[in-house]
């Protein structure tokens, strides 16, 4: 049985790269960026005015004027004037600094009579302030953002300063999520007492939506042999990535390693020292394609799917790897299982400014209704049993950056 470092490695090794294509910048939040987003002016492009107030020489103050006749007024995004000898210009906030003035007073210290601004008697003014000059953000051409940044809000505020409509992204994959389980019933359809709702779909679903997958289709198989190889036969034909639950534990109903086999999908593995997930399966189709079998109960799908999911699809994106990220335990783990533990936890922070991971307890692996508390799950290590309070594990979030 592989260890979970084993089983990540060699699903990441299996990893194919997707190509890059190209889609509107509104569309391209949660993507993975494939293109040097490259300044398109200087920053700002303008020595650009920070307060609403006043612009004049500071020549005309240096010799000791301290009222200015007004010549005129300019707003943000008039083009600059040019200011006369003795006189100020009214500006505003963003406006460009007119041309000869390079002193600012800001309007709460001046007062105007008789169309002229009399600045403070003890305001003390200095040349070039509240002016932020051209080119001090950054220059035209600058790196803003280089491949393999997951695009967020504050990247989106970039690209679109640059002035591109239309980014290049990693492709989005065709995904097929696939529940598998005679017990499953939907949501909206009418269910019985021996019955459950089928969950796990809805959160893989909702885990990739949350990653920037958006092309995934959902479907629900019986488990029946023949069902199963039709069904997966055409979602081998139309998907790169196929990502099920269920049916792949010891049970007389769990085909789905068999089936998959049938299929031509070669087993990269099939059993992973863990818990919660230990039935875990992976295995290339044969076209390529990335084929992942969750277990179904609910707690060990959204941990595989997170662990080893998510990762080979970043990967395959070309996202930037993130460094590991720890927290200290928050109270004291007794694993006993020689297997590693990915046990659930909130993240509350201390006043020393430290992450701690605060277990929740799940009732089983199928018990998922604890899990809407929590941020992520801990690793705790195979070969160690017992975990006391502030030691440093490793951090999963469900939601990474
Ligand atoms: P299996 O891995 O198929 O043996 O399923 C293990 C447990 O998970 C069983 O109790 C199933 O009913 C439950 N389960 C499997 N698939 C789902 C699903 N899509 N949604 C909710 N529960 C599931
Ligand atoms: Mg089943």
């Amino acid at each position: 049985m592989l260890t979970t470092a084993e089983a990540l490695d060699a699903v990441l090794g299996a990893t194919p790269t997707f190509p890059t294509e190209t889609v509107d910048t509104r569309d391209a939040t949660g993507r993975v960026l494939r293109q040097i987003i490259r300044a398109e002016r200087s920053q700002p492009p303008f020595d650009r005015v920070m307060m609403d107030g006043i612009a004049f020489a500071w020549s005309d103050y240096d010799s000791g004027q301290r009222s200015f006749p007004v010549q005129a007024m300019q707003a943000a995004g008039d083009p600059a004037l040019t200011l006369a000898g003795g006189r100020c210009i009214e500006i505003m906030t963003g406006a460009s600094l007119p041309a000869n003035a390079n002193c600012i007073v800001p309007v709460e210290r001046i007062t105007i009579v008789d169309n002229a601004a009399k600045i403070e008697a003890d305001y003390e003014v200095k040349k070039d302030r509240f002016v932020h000059p051209r080119g001090s953000d950054f220059a035209e051409g600058a790196h803003l953002l280089t491949p393999g940044k997951r695009i967020s809000p504050l990247d989106i505020a970039i690209i679109a300063s640059c002035g591109q409509t239309r980014v290049d992204v990693a492709a989005d994959p065709v995904m097929r999520v696939i529940s598998t389980g005679n017990e499953l019933v939907a949501a909206g359809e009418p269910i019985e007492e021996h019955q459950i709702r089928l969950s796990n779909g809805p959160a893989v679903l909702s885990m990739l939506e949350r990653y920037g997958y958006h092309r995934a289709l959902h479907d629900h198989i019986r488990d029946d042999i023949n069902a199963l190889h039709d069904r997966l036969e055409a979602h081998l034909e139309a998907a790169e990535v196929l990502i099920l639950s269920g049916g792949v534990s010891m049970g007389k109903a769990d085909y789905v390693p068999q089936v998959l086999a049938d299929l031509g999908v070669a087993t990269v593995f099939h059993k992973v020292s863990q818990r919660p997930g230990k039935p875990m399966w992976f295995g290339k189709g044969p076209g390529g394609q990335l084929v992942f079998a969750l277990p179904g109960n609910p707690v060990s799908a959204l941990v595989c799917c997170r662990q080893y999911v998510i990762p080979s699809l970043a990967k395959a994106s070309g996202a930037t790897e993130t460094p590991p990220e720890f927290a200290a335990l928050a109270s004291n783990v007794s694993f006993k299982p020689a297997l590693t533990c990915f046990q659930p936890v909130r993240l509350i922070s201390n006043a020393a400014g430290q992450t701690l991971a605060m277990p929740v307890k799940t009732n089983t692996s199928g018990d998922f209704a604890s899990l809407s508390a929590t941020d992520g799950y801990v690793e705790l290590a195979k070969e160690q049993s017992e975990f006391p309070a502030g030691t440093p594990v490793f951090l999963h979030r469900w939601i990474a950056r």
